[in-house]
């Protein structure tokens, strides 16, 4: 997943993005307000975990900015212990869920798996699409009940594509999915992962629409 990460302390941030980026997830970390809204602005988040007490705009603020305009992207907020009243105000200013520092990583990313297959309107926490089923918590892929090794990118570009069935992607979406800012992207690197993944899961199970992008059809 492509995550934006809203948190001015230095600490917490680099052990969230760390701990996020090692489960394969492409994390983007700013500091203030302002640059949170940038980049809300620029790049095709699939959640965001906001910080309320931040330099320049507070995450609440952001918060209320976001859904005022339209915008329901999934949000997490990280809160202190002795603020109810701020939890409160978060949620009601349209967070999904919240988190209470020091928190553990491992909660966070069950509460961000959570709010992805919410968002994706999901009750069940494997995804399956013909005979394959994907286990977003374990990082698991079995086809026919044959367990399917890959890598975390690989793993990342299924995910999205079976989450979508029927929905084409390109080159260039996946490339915003799989990296964070900064990070240096192969000119081949996205036709690489999908010929591996082909190799793994069979040639028909990842269609290419020319000049367009790629698709994973929807399977009874
Ligand atoms: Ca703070």
């Amino acid at each position: 997943m492509r995550l934006l990460l809203v948190e001015d302390d230095p600490l917490i941030g680099d052990g969230v993005r760390t701990g996020l980026s090692q489960e394969g997830h492409a994390v983007d970390w700013v500091t203030d307000g302002h640059a949170a809204q940038q980049a809300l602005r620029s790049e095709p988040y699939e959640l965001m975990i906001l910080d309320l007490g931040l330099p320049k705009k507070s995450g609440l603020v952001i918060l209320e900015e976001l859904r005022a305009a339209g915008n329901d992207l999934p949000v997490l907020i990280l809160t202190a212990r002795d603020t109810v009243a701020d939890r409160v105000a978060g949620l009601d200013a349209g967070a999904d869920d919240y988190l209470i520092k020091p928190f553990e990583l491992d909660e966070l990313n069950a509460r961000l798996r959570a709010l992805h297959r919410r968002s994706k309107e999901r009750s069940k926490p494997v995804i399956r699409q013909g005979a394959i089923i994907l286990d977003p918590a374990s990082h698991q892929v079995t086809q026919e009940g044959k367990s399917i090794d890959l890598s975390a990118r690989e793993f990342a570009v299924l995910q999205l594509l079976i989450e979508n069935p029927g929905r084409v992607f390109s080159r260039a979406r996946l490339e915003e999915h799989l990296y964070s800012w900064g990070e240096e992207i192969e000119s081949n690197a996205v036709e690489v992962y999908i010929h591996h993944l082909r190799k793994k899961l069979g040639t028909s199970v990842i269609r290419t629409i020319r000049g367009v992008g790629y698709v994973m059809d929807k399977v009874k």
